[in-house]
């Protein structure tokens, strides 16, 4: 997804391949985005590379069709009619995405989803669907209907007096309507008396006044600002040496859970679902399955519920008008038309465009030129800075690290971004053409689709419309949207090492009710020039939590003053063994020598993972050793077996699993209860104890027995696949804290009071050093425990 699809990639590949010997050397001696694009630009042939890539694009369905929207509204029909109105509340937004505004099409999308909505008792999200479906044109005969719905939510929101106006409004539209057939008329009629008597009642005997959400007990994280970091603590400080790069280190103890940075991205993009790129469109037109595009904002990433379609694509939408109108104004009115190009060169192209967007022409030009500058080390921060490397960074003074202002500040800019390393050198050249190639299409698509002038942010069109009819013809780009190509290609490469991944707490599985059981789900790529500054280490200290596109990160242990500050870019110690980690590692140019590594590679301690989750043998259970065949350790017994025929038994059995648990959606628990002991007997036959896959065939258990309502022996079978998590991951890592959750929430509903508080209080520990005070989570926890305290005494008694 970060990448073009691989067609487009094969074809960069067959196009390098077929370039002079010669000119291959050149390109691959190419020091700059700035040389590239010199000697690569002269080398495109427009024509045969917009004719592949059109091929490519229309796989991407990213336009309004007509016949999409039918198809969609009718499996809302369907879905509302068996009451899975979450689902059909969705596929109306993807119906409403694919009409026109204003049309009566997309009103009646609109209206069908606040029917939705309503029975979701969203009263709220269902008013402003209503409105919204008024705003477009709502059908008039259909207005009745629609307005009595209105009325009910206002009646359900305590609203009275609009409630009554709304009622008098539907009344009068009936009277003065002939046209009404008398059926029709008089479901209307039957229910407009009764939300009349509805209304009379709650007049008579007003509800007490809702209070406010518990706002005030939140607590305040306490936060002094760094004067030389923007979003950093005061506790931290940039340093600079040639060997570590730039760096922040804590400048005072620092204490697990304390904030050291809050960021909000410089650019992000929402990850496409898969779906949007479907590899045969004749099998299946469209897909009912909900992608990233569906579920969260294309501009803020909250999590959408009544979305905004943008009114000319069907693949961007929105959480509300204002942010469809702040994304049409700062990047998407450009972006809008070359969707299908986008999510087919990849994330990194279109956050490359973004960033350019973003920062405005003028920005873009200023850097461009600087980096052109006779100065040749500010193609190499590193070098810049070599003379600090007598000096304490410190004393030196921060002016001279890269991407710092005048005054020495390093804030979360385009400057920033700009600085962040491309380490264009070590890209391979091949890879780099490609990157060109994709760049130029995109910029070339820009010119074609005389986007140029807002590009460069010209309000008058007229210069670059002439330009435009004369660029055509020559098939080359303006001087201008080549520095825009230059930066976007400096961008591109910059993400392979700088790209952050914003993650969010997805629901997974059946979510139908109990227990929520939550993973972590990549939601966007972003540029965090600040978070960017720390290095990594596959044993880090500190967490790093998401809220839109805002990042916030916290200590995950102490941190004595003077440590450096390790962000883990992805391998972590507890998830892979070193030489995966390194494997992956490479991709940013650098061979990790955290403690973690170093204590693997040189003194040959085996990693946590490979020791945990090995094999045991057969027949008397003892672990098993080896690397091609494995033996027995238990000399007595001297059993081997090939390592190939114990992966295959595991994979079968993984399979196994993966078929019970597609069963208590047909509602046979008792069945999938069945079968996961099986496969838990089976296991222990040759996995070792605290194999992870151990641990989960126990969690699973813990889901099903939940979803019977069989509480006791849930928190059970939870409780031991937590002993196997906190063996991989360690008593207060993030995952304890998720699965603590998980049985905070059992033992919650199972009643067993004392023990569902003290587990709330483990996770709340746990949680709110990951994730802070204010999380989701902690509230939740919160909540319960409130629940529990005002529990009568009688159901006290009983547990
Ligand atoms: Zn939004
Ligand atoms: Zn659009
Ligand atoms: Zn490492
Ligand atoms: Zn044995």
């Amino acid at each position: 997804m970060a990448l073009p699809v691989e067609e487009w990639r094969l074809y960069g590949a067959r196009r390098w391949a077929a370039l002079e010997p010669a000119l291959r050397e050149r390109l691959a001696a190419a020091a700059s985005p700035h040389d590239t694009l010199r000697l690569g630009c002269g080398l495109l042939r427009p024509e045969a590379e917009a004719a592949a890539l059109r091929r490519l694009c229309r796989r991407a369905r990213t336009g309004k069709e007509p016949a999409a929207a039918r198809f969609y509204r009718e499996e809302g029909n369907r879905l509302f009619g068996r009451r899975h109105y979450s689902a059909a509340a969705r596929l109306y937004s993807q119906a409403a995405s694919h009409e026109l505004p204003g049309s009566p099409e997309v009103s009646v999308c609109f209206a069908n989803r606040s029917a939705a909505f309503f029975h979701l008792g969203c009263f709220e999200v269902c008013l402003e669907d209503i409105a919204r479906a008024e705003s477009h044109g709502y059908p008039e005969r259909l207005l009745p209907k629609v307005l009595l719905r209105k009325a009910e939510c206002l009646l359900c929101l305590g609203k009275l007096q609009d409630a009554a106006d709304a009622l008098g409004l539907v009344e009068n539209k009936i009277a003065m309507d002939g046209v009404l057939t008398s059926p029709a008329r008089q479901t209307l009629l039957k229910k407009l008396s009764q939300l009349k008597i509805k209304l009379h009642e709650k007049e008579s005997c007003p509800e007490p006044a809702q209070e406010a959400c518990g706002d005030a007990q939140r607590k305040l994280e306490t936060w002094e600002e760094n004067d030389i970091i923007s979003g950093a603590s005061s506790s931290l400080s940039l340093n600079f040496d040639t060997e570590r790069g730039r760096h922040l280190v804590a400048s005072q103890d620092i204490l697990p859970g304390q904030s050291l940075l809050k960021e909000e991205a410089f650019v992000s993009v929402l990850c496409p679902g898969e779906s949007l790129l479907q590899q045969d469109s004749s099998e299946t037109p469209w897909d009912t399955r909900a992608t990233n595009a569906d579920l969260y904002c294309h501009r803020c990433l909250r999590q959408l519920l009544a979305s905004v379609p943008c009114r000319e694509c069907s693949y961007a939408k929105y959480c509300s008008q204002t942010c469809a109108d702040v994304a049409w104004e700062q990047y998407h009115r450009i972006e809008c038309s070359l969707g299908a190009l986008l999510l087919t060169l990849g994330v990194f192209c279109h956050v490359a465009l973004r960033t350019v967007l973003l920062a405005g022409f003028a920005e873009v030009r200023r850097l461009v030129e600087w980096s052109h500058g006779g100065d040749k080390d500010l193609h190499n921060p590193e070098a810049s800075c070599k003379h600090l490397r007598e000096a304490p960074a410190r004393k030196a003074g921060t002016r001279d690290i890269p991407g710092c202002n005048d005054n020495g500040q390093y804030q979360s800019s385009y400057q920033a971004v700009f600085n962040l390393l491309p380490h264009y050198e070590k890209h391979s050249p091949e890879h780099k053409f490609l990157c060109m190639l994709s760049v130029v299409a995109i910029c070339k698509e820009l010119q074609e689709a005389g986007l140029e002038a807002a590009v460069l942010n010209q309000e008058s069109s007229e210069k670059w419309s002439k330009l435009k009819t004369c660029e055509k013809t020559s098939g080359e780009l303006s001087p201008e949207l080549q520095t825009m190509a230059e930066a976007m290609l400096r961008h591109v490469l910059q993400l392979q090492c700088n790209a952050q991944a914003i993650t969010v707490m997805q629901e997974s599985g059946s979510g139908d009710g109990a227990v929520v059981n939550k993973k972590p789900v990549r939601l966007a790529t972003a540029f965090f020039p600040v978070l960017s500054l720390l290095n990594h280490s596959c044993c880090p200290n500190i967490s790093v939590s998401f809220s839109g596109t805002a990042a916030t990160v916290r200590a995950s242990q102490p941190i004595p003053s003077g440590q450096e500050i390790f962000h883990c870019y992805g391998p972590h110690r507890c998830r892979m063994k070193v030489a995966e980690r390194q494997q992956l590692l490479s991709q940013y140019f650098f061979e990790c020598r955290c403690q973690a590594c170093l204590d693997e590679l040189e003194s040959g301690v085996r990693s946590v993972v490979s020791m945990r989750n090995s094999f045991c043998c057969p027949s008397c259970r003892a672990p098993m050793q080896g690397e091609d065949v494995l033996c027995c350790s238990n000399e007595a017994c001297a059993i081997s077996v090939s390592s190939e025929s114990l992966s295959r038994r595991l994979r079968d059995l993984q399979q196994q699993i993966k078929r019970a648990l597609e069963l208590p959606r047909d509602r046979k628990a008792d069945q999938a209860i069945k079968m996961l002991l099986k496969c838990q007997m089976d296991a222990g036959n040759f996995l070792s104890p605290e194999h992870l896959l151990m641990g989960e065939i126990e969690d699973h258990l813990a889901q099903v027995y939940a979803t019977l309502g069989k509480w006791q022996e849930a928190a059970r079978h939870l409780e031991r696949s937590i002993e196997i998590v906190e063996m991989h991951h360690g008593p207060s890592s993030i995952e304890i804290g998720h699965e603590l959750f998980k049985l905070a929430q059992i033992l919650f509903n199972g009643f067993a009071v004392s023990e569902a508080l003290s587990t709330i209080q483990r996770a709340e520990e746990i949680l709110s050093v990951h994730c802070g005070p204010q999380s989701t989570q902690i509230q939740e926890l919160q909540e319960m425990k409130t629940c529990l305290s005002e529990l009568p005494k009688s159901i006290l008694q009983r547990t």
